[in-house]
């Protein structure tokens, strides 16, 4: 008997978005940065001296957190950087659910994180999102082990006023609550202001969509002192080196160029609202998405089939086979052109 194979941890594995191999699709499907980083990080890259490869990359990227706490006005030690935001959500299910109660977050909502709940043996329950699609606050006011709670919630782009969030944490002291603003800079408000209130707060965003930067893997949180420290202790128990020295480097460089990063994120917003315009005339209805996507469905096309003729027009957008959102499709927002490529492809297909 081969008896190895009770004792595998078996996941079922999150399913990342498709990366076609060939160059001249329109990708529409991962909600990347349509934009390339800033010249500075062009710079950056040039200046490299790559013997410095030689040596291990600072365990602590002490450059990185320092630019991070300058630019969003923190203090160093309130900072937690990590391999993109997923590793960092990662390490924070691991450091601060570890309750026998349940960790709760919508069932709705970025689909890692029962992946990680699974992986790491934590209880949890999903919380309907009411027919909307927004949250029911009282979903999260009984005893929990954590939560988790994306701002705005993805893959519906939608934003919860400030005292839905505030209410949870102030409700919740004895929880941990994890806020995830991978797009909060696409026209959301952040909750950063509140980890001065709140010692349960953790906040997490990352360099992968409005920072251009989904290929260097830099993700970051912000919370008081104490839960960034107890994030280090399980970081460096686990792997010390994470990020890399040319990874450091550029997110410094990115970092120091507000002006192109705030320029990128308007043309996104611009490009967001005019399509919003094409779609809603070309019969499609989807909540205001305050993202770098749209979360829309049709009166007539069922999703599904919409998503096979595109793929075959050579455009990538995603569709989830899930429960009450299989007929929807996200599109990210790309350039005005590979909006106006995608719009002219749906005038003829709603047509036909
Ligand atoms: C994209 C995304 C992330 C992870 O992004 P990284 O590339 O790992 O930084 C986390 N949460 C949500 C909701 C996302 O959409």
């Amino acid at each position: 008997m081969m008896n190895w194979r009770k004792n595998v941890r078996r996941v079922e594995p999150y399913v990342p978005g498709e990366q076609p191999k060939e160059k001249e699709v329109i990708k529409l499907n991962t909600n990347e940065n349509p934009y390339p980083p800033s010249p500075k990080v062009a710079e950056a890259l040039m200046e490299f001296d790559y013997e410095d490869l030689r040596r291990y990359p600072d365990p602590e990227s002490a450059e990185l957190i320092e630019a991070l706490a300058e630019t969003y006005h923190v203090k160093k030690e309130q900072v937690f950087v990590g391999v993109g935001s997923d590793d960092v959500l990662a390490m924070s299910f691991l450091t601060f659910f570890n309750s026998k109660k349940p960790i709760l977050f919508p069932d709705i909502t970025y689909s890692f994180y029962d992946v990680w709940a699974e992986e790491f043996r934590i209880p949890y329950e999903t919380k309907p999102l009411k027919d909307d699609f927004q949250i029911d606050v009282e979903d999260y006011l009984c005893e929990n082990g954590g939560i988790v709670l994306p701002n705005p919630n993805a893959p519906t782009g939608l934003l919860e006023p400030m005292e839905v969030y505030e209410r949870i944490l102030r409700e919740n002291p004895d929880s941990v609550v994890i806020i995830d603003e991978a797009y909060v800079d696409f026209g959301g408000v952040s909750v950063l202001p509140l980890i001065e209130k709140y010692e349960n707060l953790l906040v997490v965003q990352t360099f992968s969509k409005s920072r251009c930067m989904a290929g260097s893997r830099i993700g970051y949180a912000f919370g008081n002192p104490e839960l960034i420290q107890y994030l280090n202790d399980v970081k460096y128990s686990f792997n010390s080196y994470t990020m890399d020295r040319i990874t450091q480097k550029i997110g410094v460089a990115m970092l120091r160029d507000q002006e192109y990063f705030e320029n990128t994120v308007k043309q996104i917003i611009e490009t967001r609202e005019w399509t919003k315009q094409e779609l809603r005339r070309l019969g499609f209805t989807f909540g205001d998405s305050k993202a770098n996507f749209i979360f829309a469905r049709h009166e007539t096309f069922p999703a599904e089939e919409m998503f096979q003729a595109l793929k075959e027009a050579g455009i990538y957008v995603r569709y989830f086979k899930k429960p009450r959102i299989d007929n929807y499709l996200r599109i990210s927002i790309g350039t005005r052109n590979d909006m106006e490529a995608l719009v002219s492809f749906l005038e003829k297909y709603v047509k036909e």
